[in-house]
């Protein structure tokens, strides 16, 4: 049986979930301090800070910025950032 370490992160709102493999540790102060590096999550899965903060898959991501697209109107570039939009 094998075992891989990593996390697995959970769309706060659907529950898809995807798996990102530890790669190694950044460290800091000359190696005193580290910090588990993982994979890069998949293109459009998000951590966003706006309404909430939470994690999002491709989907529920979509639909989340067309909701706040609709509420802020032409606002929305303001508040919203590109990478949102795809
Ligand atoms: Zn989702």
């Amino acid at each position: 049986m094998a075992t891989t370490k990593g996390k697995l992160i959970e769309c706060d709102k659907c529950g898809e979930k995807v798996f990102l493999k530890l790669i190694g540790k950044d460290y800091y102060d000359g190696g005193y301090s580290s910090q588990d590096k993982f994979e890069e999550m998949p293109e459009n899965w998000l951590y966003r800070a706006l309404p909430l903060y939470c994690y999002l898959c491709p989907t529920c991501n979509r639909e989340i910025t067309k909701i706040l697209k609709e509420f802020w109107g032409e606002k929305s570039e303001r508040y919203i950032k590109d990478e949102y939009l795809k």
